[in-house]
């Protein structure tokens, strides 16, 4: 059993500056954890102790005779910095208030905590209630953070599910409306630029003009319910368009697919769309 008196301090600390400060630090417990051992090899007991100042943070190491005589003892300042990858690397350095002389107010303060402490068998382990209830909090903290990101999860599954539904629904709608809609190429010769343009149109009766083709094209792939105006809206897919419709949609889809690799260009399509119309043209005369 270690026994220490208070009054040890004064055999170790005889800084007045030092003294002032270990009755300081033993008062607003800032010595969070203790940890006593007895080492067999040396006949004494190992006190290693954690102080914590306002988040400066020291390592204490004291070796303590049975008598309750302070031997010898060391000091560390520990710091930890963060790195880029947000890992915490740390450091310590000798603290710069020990000496031959005297010791700090970190090694004042936990001398002081150790005549307090009650008779306890050893090895002997003891934590600060500040240092237990942040422990608590951190922890509270990430279990609060880990339900959030549950429930995040959930509301982003249930998101998908909805989505899913839809437009499984939307599909199913627009297959039991038989309604067919039509794509209409439209060529244009520019005299200024001196190109040629295509542009479509689409609907039933009335016609709109189709103008983004790539938006037109992830319409169809998600089914996605659409107003072009007060006489057409519909919802998107493949068998919501006539034949001839539907071809000319697989040859933009393949535009667009192929275009970033530049192995299509503007006439490609026109030519394509063409070749189309003359081939379906022979097939109905047939
Ligand atoms: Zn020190």
């Amino acid at each position: 059993m270690l026994k220490i008196q208070p009054s040890t301090l004064y055999s170790v600390v005889s800084d007045t500056t030092s003294i002032r400060l270990s009755e300081s630090y033993y008062r607003y417990d800032n010595v969070e954890e203790i940890h006593i051992t007895f080492d067999t090899d040396m006949y004494m007991y190992c006190v290693i102790a954690r102080v914590n100042v306002l988040g400066k943070l020291s390592q204490c190491r004291l070796w303590i005779d049975e008598e309750g005589n302070v031997d010898s003892y060391q000091c560390h300042r520990l710091f930890e910095t963060k790195q880029r990858d947000s890992s915490i690397v740390s450091y310590e350095r000798d603290c710069p208030w020990c000496n031959e002389e005297s010791a700090c107010g970190d090694i004042g303060a936990v001398l002081l905590k150790l005549a307090a402490l009650p008779d306890e068998t050893i090895p002997f382990h003891y934590i600060s209630e500040k240092r237990l209830s942040q422990e608590e909090k951190e922890k509270r903290r990430q279990e609060e953070y880990r339900k959030q990101q549950r429930n995040r999860m959930l509301a982003f599954g249930k998101t998908m599910l909805r989505e899913q539904k839809r437009a499984y629904e939307n599909k199913i709608v627009s297959l039991t409306q038989h309604q067919q809609y039509e794509l209409q190429p439209e060529l244009a010769y520019d005299h200024v630029d001196e190109k040629l343009y295509v542009s479509f149109r689409i609907g039933a009766q009335k016609k709109y003009v189709l103008k983004d083709i790539e938006t037109f094209l992830e319409r169809i792939e998600n089914h996605i319910h659409y107003k072009y105006g007060k006489q057409l809206e519909f919802v998107h897919c493949m068998e919501a368009f006539d034949e001839r419709s539907r071809k000319q949609i697989s040859l933009l889809k393949q535009w667009c697919e192929e275009r970033q690799q530049a192995t299509w260009n503007i006439m490609d399509i026109i030519m394509a769309i063409h070749v189309l119309h003359v081939h379906l043209l022979c097939q109905k005369m047939k």
